[in-house]
């Protein structure tokens, strides 16, 4: 009887957890379409191989296989001198150093985007989380997540992983 119990119980999830992903993959491409034009209406398209070739092992990891670098780890994490942040993949502006802050988290964080179409923001509900996803809105390079728990004037907070960005003094 508990097997039963048990069993019906984990098709049920299972089922939700479908649901939530087609759901998820809707949204998505709901918010990919809000009419968010790159920087310059300008876009950027690679082959996997040519990314590969581009990129360092870490920035391939994290850019195009949606990987999280390991908290710390970052040289940028301690940058704040006046300059920007770019997407390490098509060098499209993503963050000025004004909006960098010290979340704790050990990921550069921000409040705010260089500019509102810098980067392009999508659900993502992989690992049993909800998480919005933040990637660069020219070559859609996956960069980080963003979470309400930032600080003033936004309270956002753009958790990013430094890998996926170079820094460029002003
Ligand atoms: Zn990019």
């Amino acid at each position: 009887m508990n097997y039963l119990i048990n069993s019906t119980l984990a098709i049920a999830i299972l089922a939700t957890i479908a649901c939530q992903t087609n759901t998820s993959a809707k949204e998505s491409a709901a918010l990919y379409s809000q009419g968010q034009t790159p920087p310059g209406g300008k876009t950027v398209t690679k082959t996997d191989a040519e990314w590969k070739k581009q990129l360092t092992p870490d920035q391939y990891e994290v850019l195009r296989k949606h990987g999280t670098e390991r908290a710390g780890t970052s040289p940028l994490l301690n940058v704040h001198e006046d300059g920007t942040f770019y997407c390490a993949g098509c060098h499209n502006p993503l963050f000025s150093y004004k909006t960098k802050f010290e979340s704790g988290t050990g990921w550069p964080s921000f409040y705010e985007p260089i500019s509102k179409n810098a980067v392009k923001v999508a659900k993502d509900n992989s690992y049993g989380m909800e998480r919005d996803e933040v990637v660069c809105s020219v070559c859609n390079g996956h960069l980080g997540h963003v979470f309400n728990d930032g600080p003033k004037p936004t309270g956002l907070r753009y958790c990013m992983n430094g890998v996926a960005m170079t820094f460029a003094k002003k």
